[in-house]
Order: structure tokens, then sequence, then C-alpha cells
């Protein structure tokens, strides 16, 4: 069956493998995207996750075009890396607003057709740097490792109206965000990696699908690690 999936930056690296995913099963797919062209073969809505109103206005054309949603990857996010002491307010609280913020507004939105139809998928991109730190990430680190809580309260809030919410926490993947890392930083986080080699953001993408799968129907608050065992113990 067709069902409506919203993965929000999905016009780019990891976002993009998931709604491919999705779409080559047969899914109704939207995007957002909030410059330039959208790729093809997908509803691509504009929206910047960190105004409520482009929230509400995308969630009402994919409402209109596609149904409710009935799978939600909270996938948009941002880094801004500083030392702490070279870190601003605005380098904390922008990164805060965009990875944390910005997934309580689509999840909030999201909620209101799941509670409707009594059934809910949700997904959160969060990342092994939540657990496991990251020197010059601490703004990052902080709001991937909040998704976690965030998570793990809305399954217990929302259990019992079929609703699962479910965190994917992965190591070094290959996309724009880590080709800003030099060959010295990407040496160094290989050296950590049990399986020697960054995810392709197709293998994100396999684990986000199984989520959303009937297989996953009794799994809720959890935080599946995709990092090659970089996080392993966390
Ligand atoms: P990219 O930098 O390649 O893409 C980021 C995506 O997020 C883009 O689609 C971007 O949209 C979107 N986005 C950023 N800010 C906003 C906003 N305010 N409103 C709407 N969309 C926004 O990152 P990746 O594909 O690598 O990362 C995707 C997710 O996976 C992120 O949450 C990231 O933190 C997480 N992650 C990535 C890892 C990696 O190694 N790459 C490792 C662990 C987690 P636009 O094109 O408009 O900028």
């Amino acid at each position: 069956m067709s069902r409506s999936v919203l993965v929000t930056g999905g016009n780019r690296g990891i976002g993009l493998a998931i709604a491919r995913a999705f779409a080559d099963a047969g899914d109704k797919v939207a995007i957002t995207y909030r410059s330039g062209e959208p790729p093809a073969g997908f509803l691509a809505v504009k929206c910047d996750i960190t105004d409520p109103e482009q929230v509400e206005q995308a969630y009402k054309e994919i409402e209109a075009e596609h149904g409710p949603v009935e799978i939600l990857v909270a996938n948009a996010g941002v880094t801004k890396d500083q030392l702490l002491m070279r870190m601003s307010e605005e380098d904390f609280t922008s990164v805060i607003d965009t990875n944390l913020t910005g997934t309580f507004r689509v999840v909030k939105r999201a909620n209101r057709g799941m509670l409707r139809a009594k059934k809910g998928r949700v997904v959160l991109i969060s990342s092994v740097v939540g657990l496991l730190g990251s020197p010059g990430q601490a703004n990052y680190a902080a709001s991937k490792a909040a998704l976690v809580g965030f998570a793990r309260s809305l399954a217990r809030e929302l259990g019992s109206r079929n609703i699962t919410f479910n965190v994917v926490a992965p190591g070094f993947v290959d996309t724009d965000m880590t080709k800003a890392l030099t060959d010295e930083q990407r040496a160094g986080i290989l050296a950590g990696v049990p399986l020697g080699r960054y995810a392709q953001p197709e293998e994100i993408a396999a684990t986000v699908r199984f989520l959303a799968s009937d297989d996953a129907s009794y799994i809720t608050g959890a935080v599946i690690p995709v990092d090659g065992g970089l996080g392993m113990g966390h």
C-alpha cells in the first residue's frame, strides 16, 4: 500500500537517499527544500523548519496532494562547529533551533494527522556524536542527544495511540556535511571506525525504511546506531 511519507531535508544527502528508498518501494514521498531546484520524482515543498508558518504551509500542501503524513522522517539538520570559547550565542541557538526545535515543529504538526488515523511512524535522525561527544561540536552534540529524550518521551506519551518514535544515530556518512572535514580529521575519524570506512547514505536509508515497515511494529523509543561500530557501548 502506498503511504504518505515526509522527509525533511530530502533534497540532498542522507535525506535524499531516504526519500528515494521510500519512493522506490511505491510510497508517496514529499520532501522539503529551502532553495534551488529540488530533485525530481517527489512532491517538493519549500520549507525552512525554523519558521513555524512555513512548516504549517508545507503540511497543508502535502495533505492536499498526498493526504495526512503517515511516516515522518525528521532528517534536516545543520552543523556550526566551533570550540566552546569561540562559540557565539548564535552558533549555539541556531543549531538548536534547526536540529531540535525544528524537529519539534515538524513532529508536532505530523501528530495531528497521526492521532486522527490512530497510527503513525516517526523516525528522527540523530548522530553518533550525540552520545559520544565531539570536540568543537558541543552545540550539535547537544541538539542530537536531545532528540533521544524527545523521542523517548513521545514514545511513552503516544504509544497507546499506535504511533512509534525511533531514533537513528548514523556515524560518518559521505555527504556535503562531512566533505567540509579536512583529510587529517577524516583519517582521525576512520581510525575509530571498526568497519574502516564512511557509510553511504543508502545504508542509513535502509534502517529508516525498516523502522517504518510492518516488520518494526513493536519497536519504539529505540536508538539504532548505523555507525560502522564507532559508537559501540553507548
Ligand atoms: P547535508 O548537509 O548534506 O544536508 C542537510 C539537509 O538538511 C539539507 O537537505 C538541508 O536543506 C536541510 N536543512 C538544513 N537546515 C534546514 C532548515 N532550517 N530547514 C529545512 N531544511 C534544512 O547533511 P546530511 O545529509 O549529511 O545530514 C542529514 C542529517 O543526518 C542531519 O540531521 C545530520 O545532522 C545527520 N547526520 C549526518 C551525518 C553525516 O556524517 N553526514 C552523521 C550523523 C548524522 P538545504 O538543501 O535547503 O540546505
